[in-house]
């Protein structure tokens, strides 16, 4: 199979080709992203109203939406412009009024002619003491009752589209929906009573009351199981197909582990131990590794990457270690060279900066195997920079590496072991949907003796009180972080921006002492900046989130953060764990702007409360979403059309499990069920994902 399916056609068709979509329509639909009949499908009712006919509107307690039959009584047209139109009529019980404005009399008399019966619907008010319908949204005749749901389906709407015609544009939709074979796990629909795919559209288009709309209806659930094992089924070929790649072995002797070990001044963690040894495996393995090691901030990620490099050293191979920034990679060289070093392992750094004959000189030292361990930026890749014999490659604090850029360095890039780090905790049902296509190693642990960070909420109204505290603080010798968050003043007039913050400071605390790093700053000044700073000459740093990632100061006792509210836990998550990481007891101020909302200040103190960024990330979740949490742009996180992360979320690891034992079973999707499974990533539009199955 090529192409898509014959029998997805129709759904992939114009959307002029439905009853009641004319050109204009369909271009208001494709403004809102509603491009095919397939999209419509796709866009499920939030909302419903009740529409079940009553005898009278008697027992109606406005505002509510009724249905009833009436008797049109008299027309009563407006006398000025600007006043409705007014049309009398009665009920079994009792009369009211319905109501127009900007009518057009001739039209209303035909819709509405006095002495007939009516079937009308709409939302009962009570204005100046009389009931009125204004504008009802149906009036038929009583013969065509039936056309009015019981129960109508309300639509998330977009500018110039009424829940009439997408009523209509989703009926003539559903009508195209063919029969599919089915994807899902036989057993597995059986267990959760899931209706087929048709029938579970028809159903979750046309729910019978407020139930039939909960994200845990079987419509609605099998509907979004759908979207994620599609997207489950993504990953597993792009999993499957990294590890079709042959890979090295790499054979890992230990001694060189050993004898960095001996001369650690601790001990590793239980988990750092489990986590070396889960990549020491997939390094043995022929096949290529892939693998993500999660970790918060502290949990020491950086010496089990050096385990793994010593590994790869030890089989006679090289690794390189890839950094987002500069300060970054110049720390990590810094904390691995020492040591290292014991065990006569030799490490060097590439980046932008290295030109002429230094850089030529380092190839070349890289080319003959005289380096064993390179660190950089993204320098690495360049394409002069050629290994003796590269095995592995680490890519750390890359949490803006999307799953389609995995996708395609899996697919073109040289076989070597893959290990990605993050610090950012993030629920499990994201991690699924983030990396469900690689090997996850967590480090659930930190290392002890670690004494917890005090937080506590500051209004900015107590500046003046804050900047005092600090200036005794820098006076005993301590270092902060000032975090503001944005740098142009201009940008956001109540921000108060960095340079500004940086000037204030300085007035208040002297010469010398406060230094200045942001994301506009020329690289130099930035690495200058920075590097005053880790060593002690600057004792405050104001700084934008350039410093989120990875820096290590562990004189830095003291975190502020201007404007908290603005940020996303996660992210001050990550800013709060700059500091803590020495012996002396540590702070971390949450300077916000009063008034805080509600939801405002329980974010807050949910930091308060926790250091646990798991925790911290499953919190964040539930109060702002999935896509907020990374930042959907950033994240390489799809976004899914019918399934919820937050109230779905168990269903992420079910469709993982399955999607991966389907294609250990089926690699080319040839059963009949790996056939469906073709027409399910299909109307997903996964058609990279096809491009991933084995071919042979
Ligand atoms: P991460 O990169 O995961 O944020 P690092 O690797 O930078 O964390 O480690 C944070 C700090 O913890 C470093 O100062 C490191 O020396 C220290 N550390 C790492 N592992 C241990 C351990 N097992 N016991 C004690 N300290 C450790
Ligand atoms: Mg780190």
């Amino acid at each position: 199979m090529t192409g898509r399916p014959e029998v997805l056609f129709p759904l992939f068709g114009a959307l002029t080709n439905l009853d009641g979509v004319g050109p204009k329509t369909a271009q208001i639909f494709e403004a809102a992203g509603i491009a095919k009949p397939r999209d419509l499908l796709m866009t499920l009712p939030h909302t419903g109203v009740d529409r079940t006919p009553r005898a009278s509107l008697r027992d109606v307690v406005p505002p509510a939406v009724a249905t009833v039959e009436v008797l049109v009584g008299e027309h009563h047209s407006p006398r000025t412009r600007g006043r409705p139109y007014r049309v009398h009529v009665e009920d079994a019980q009792t009369s009211f009024q319905l109501v127009f404005f900007h009518a057009r009399g001739d039209y209303l008399q035909k819709l509405l002619p006095t002495g007939q019966r009516r079937i009308v619907s709409g939302k009962v008010e009570v204005f100046d003491g009389i009931a009125q319908m204004v504008h009802p949204d149906h009036v038929l005749p009583v013969a065509d009752a039936d056309q009015i749901p019981a129960f109508e389906p309300v639509y998330p709407l977009h500018a110039g589209i009424t829940q009439k015609v997408m009523w209509k544009a989703t009926r003539a939709a559903l009508a195209l929906a063919p029969d599919l074979p089915e994807w899902i796990d036989p057993a597995l629909k059986a267990r959760e009573s899931w209706p087929d795919w048709k029938d579970a559209l028809t159903n979750a288009h046309s729910p019978q009351n407020a139930a039939d709309l909960a994200a845990h209806a079987p419509a609605r659930e099998r509907l979004a199981y759908d979207e994620l094992l599609a997207h489950q089924l993504t990953l597993a070929l792009a999993r499957a197909a990294v590890r079709r790649a042959k890979g090295f072995s790499s054979q890992a002797t230990g001694t060189l582990t050993a004898k960095v070990l001996a001369d650690l001044p601790y001990k590793p963690t239980a988990a750092q131990t489990r986590a070396a040894a889960e990549i020491a495996a997939d390094l043995a393995a022929p096949i290529r590794m892939n693998r993500l090691l999660q970790g918060d901030v502290g949990s020491g990620k950086t010496l089990v990457a050096l385990m793994a490099l010593l590994g790869v050293v030890e089989a006679g191979g090289q690794g390189v270690m890839m950094a987002p920034t500069e300060i970054l990679a110049r720390q990590h060289l810094d904390g691995l060279r020492p040591l290292a070093a014991s065990a006569g392992v030799t490490l060097d750094i590439l980046t932008g900066r290295d030109k002429g004959a230094a850089r030529a000189q380092k190839l070349a030292a890289l080319a003959k195997g005289d380096i064993n361990i390179l660190v950089g930026t993204h320098a690495v890749f360049q394409k002069d920079v050629v290994f003796h014999d590269l095995r592995l490659a680490i890519i750390d604090e890359q949490h803006r590496f999307g799953v389609a850029q995995r996708m395609e360095l899996g697919a073109k890039g040289r076989a070597v072991d893959v290990l990605v780090m993050t610090a950012t905790p993030i629920p499990r049902s994201l991690a699924l949907a983030q990396y469900g296509d690689m090997d996850v190693s967590v480090l659930d642990e930190k290392p002890p003796g670690r004494t917890p960070v005090q937080t506590a909420l500051v209004s900015t109204a107590r500046m003046d009180e804050v900047v005092d505290k600090l200036r005794k603080a820098v006076g005993e010798g301590k270092q902060a972080y000032w975090v503001c968050p944005l740098v142009e003043e201009s940008e956001v007039l109540d921000v108060t921006a960095a340079e500004e913050r940086f000037k204030r400071l300085r007035a208040a605390l002297g010469e010398g002492v406060v230094g200045l790093v942001h994301g506009q700053m020329p690289p130099a000044e930035k690495d200058a900046a920075m590097a005053r700073f880790i060593a002690g000459e600057t004792k405050v740093l104001v700084a934008t989130t350039v410093i989120e990632v990875g820096v290590n100061v562990p004189n830095a006792s003291i975190m502020m953060i201007e404007h908290a509210e603005r940020f996303g836990l996660a992210q001050l998550h990550q800013l709060r764990g700059r500091v803590g990481r020495g012996a002396a007891a540590s702070t971390c101020l949450l300077l916000y702007q009063a008034p805080l909302s509600e939801t405002g200040r329980r974010r807050l103190e949910i930091l308060r409360e926790t250091e646990d960024g798991f925790k911290i990330s499953e919190e964040d979740l539930a109060m702002r979403g999935a896509g907020d949490v990374i930042g959907t742009a950033q994240s390489g996180l799809p976004r899914f059309m019918i399934a919820d992360l937050e109230r779905q979320a168990g269903q992420m690891a079910v469709a993982q499990t399955d999607a991966r034992k389907l294609l250990a079973e089926d690699p080319r999707l040839e059963t009949a069920r790996g056939k469906a499974a073709r027409t399910l990533l299909w109307l997903m539009e996964q058609d990279k994902a096809i491009r991933l199955i084995s071919v042979g």
